[in-house]
């Protein structure tokens, strides 16, 4: 069976990481139609559009997407292709890799972020010039989605059940829903639980981050805690993420078009790779991205390195070195 993949380089190091990735999966044995198409700024100058049509609908027919990063135009870009893919949870891993000067080495945590509602799907109002208001919409039918997918998470990657981040303590009626919605699918799935409030969670994972695996959070938190999280496995630059829908998905470097570097041919092409990997995951071709995820903790930690990592190789030089090892 053919999977037709979207690549969508972007802006910046987006046009360096992103063929990276994709010289990485065409190394593997499977039949791969990619498709690229064009968003960003360097488009919008173009065209006036940062995302043209075409390539909103081929994020939306086809069977995953992978995205690089966008400039100025980010919101423009990535909020409107997550409807295509109609992503209901934001997957982030924050795993600390070998050669990275971590702040808690022992961090390795999956948050699974909710993506569609919350206070990022609420109205704010300005009442007078001096009051402003926010209403956070919580409903059952996505709490209930969220769960459904948390529960098949943990039992297809072996993992002990998850927490449930929340402050339903104050927020009684949204993040209470949130709270007994995803507690009860979870009870329904046999699935062990344990509920942690968020400001709690921030401690915690701080001091002590090996006492959680799976996190499942509604959307502000989940935004927060998961970067929060990156800080603790050292930075952006090798965090890959996820934006999970029904039918299908769109995978993206959590980092964005590092115009400092960009163009100089020495982005690291980690983060980007990585997110491929959980792109075949999510095809089904688990085999392939465990054995990409090792081909890249290897590089990772025996070289070639890119700059950031105190190394002077460049970005093909990783990528070809973590294809020889595949
Ligand atoms: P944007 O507005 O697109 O997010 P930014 O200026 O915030 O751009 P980021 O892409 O978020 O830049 O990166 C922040 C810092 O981390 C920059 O100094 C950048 O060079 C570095 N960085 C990010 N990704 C990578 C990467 N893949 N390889 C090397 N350095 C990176
Ligand atoms: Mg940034």
């Amino acid at each position: 069976m053919t999977h037709e993949i979207a690549v969508i380089p972007g802006d910046g190091i987006g046009q360096e990481v992103t063929p990276a990735a994709v010289e990485v999966l065409e190394t593997l044995a499977i039949d791969f139609e990619f498709v690229e198409a064009d968003a960003g700024d360097a488009v919008k100058e173009e065209t006036g559009e940062a995302l043209p049509q075409e390539t909103y609908d081929l994020a939306a027919s086809a069977d995953a997407t992978l995205f690089g990063a966008a400039g100025e135009t980010a919101a423009d870009v990535i909020l409107p292709l997550r409807t295509a893919v109609d992503s209901f949870v934001n997957v982030r891993p924050a795993k600390a890799y070998p050669g990275i000067d971590a702040v808690r080495p022992e961090t390795d945590l999956i948050f699974l972020r909710e993506n569609t509602e919350g206070v990022y799907a609420g109205h704010e109002d300005r009442l007078t010039r001096d009051v402003s208001t926010l209403t956070r919409v919580v409903t059952e039918s996505a709490s209930e989605r969220l769960a459904e997918f948390a529960c098949d998470y943990v039992a297809g990657d072996d993992h002990d059940g998850f927490s449930i981040v929340h402050k339903a303590n104050v927020m009684r009626e949204t993040d209470g829903l949130f709270r007994d919605t995803v507690k009860s699918v979870a009870d329904e799935n046999g699935v062990e639980t344990d509920q942690v409030l968020m400001d709690a969670f921030a401690t915690r994972v701080c001091l002590d981050p090996e006492q959680f695996d799976v996190v499942v959070c509604p959307n502000l938190a989940g935004d927060v805690l998961s970067d929060l999280a990156a800080g603790l496995v050292g930075g952006l630059g090798l965090l890959p993420s996820a934006n999970i829908g029904p039918d299908r998905a769109l995978f993206e470097p959590v980092h964005g078009t590092a115009p400092d570097i960009a163009g100089q041919g020495v982005a690291n092409p980690a983060a980007t790779i990585i997110s491929a990997a959980m792109l075949l995951e999510y095809l089904g071709y688990d085999e392939e991205s465990d054995a990409v995820h090792e081909a890249v903790e290897d590089t990772l930690e025996n070289g070639p390195r890119t700059p950031d990592l105190g190394g002077d190789a460049s970005t093909e030089d990783v990528t070809e070195a973590i294809g020889e090892r595949l």
